[in-house]
């Protein structure tokens, strides 16, 4: 008899967990996670694998940002999925993806710099990133050729921080109109 119930509490259990690990599944599927364990979230459901979880200002429950000294980086990536491949960074984006599916480089040296602080601060292979947006998800592989292009525009941050005048690198206008800074810039390409 204490076998049967013993039986029938594993089984319950199993049976919890397997609905459990479904459910995270589905809401993986539903937020265009790739297929893993989310170890970071900076979008209203903080998971604290990375380091404890910190309240912001507004006494909100918040992940601690990802910082790099080395390379003067600090910023939250959306999630963070821990992969057969590798941790994966997700960068959400409100916006439709653009027509021809080539994410706006803007986005993509974003979700580099997500993958360089993942690198930097856990030590874990990151094998890409993906952006998320509101109609579709781009896969950006985290190349050693964009590694070494991010390090250079880094390298051109530091340089343009330290001059009187900075100009415009782009020609985009999209960028341009939906940067907070259009009114005071005279170089800008939005109206
Ligand atoms: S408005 Fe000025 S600062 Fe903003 S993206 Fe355009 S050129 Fe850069």
């Amino acid at each position: 008899m204490a076998i049967n119930f013993l039986s029938l509490i594993f089984v319950l259990l199993v049976a919890a967990a397997a609905v459990a690990w479904r459910a995270a599944r589905r809401g993986a599927r539903r937020a265009g996670l790739p297929a893993g364990r989310v170890i970071y979230n900076d979008t209203g459901a903080p998971v604290g694998r990375i380091a404890p979880v910190r309240l912001n200002a507004r006494g909100e429950r918040q992940e601690k940002p990802l910082l790099s000294h080395r390379h003067g980086l600090v910023g939250r990536p959306d999630y963070l999925v821990e992969t057969d491949e590798g941790v994966v960074p997700v960068e959400a984006k409100s916006t439709k993806c653009p027509a021809d599916g080539v994410p706006y480089e803007s986005h993509v040296m974003q979700l580099a710099c997500y993958c360089l602080l993942v690198e930097e601060t856990t030590g874990a292979s990151v094998p890409f990133g993906v952006i998320r947006y509101r109609d579709r998800e781009l896969r950006v592989d985290y190349t050693d050729e964009l590694h070494e292009a991010l390090l250079a525009l880094l390298g051109e941050m530091r340089e343009a921080r330290a001059a009187e005048d900075v100009h415009r690198s782009h020609d985009e206008r999209a960028r341009c109109a939906a940067c907070s800074y259009r009114e005071l810039c005279d170089e800008s390409l939005a109206d």
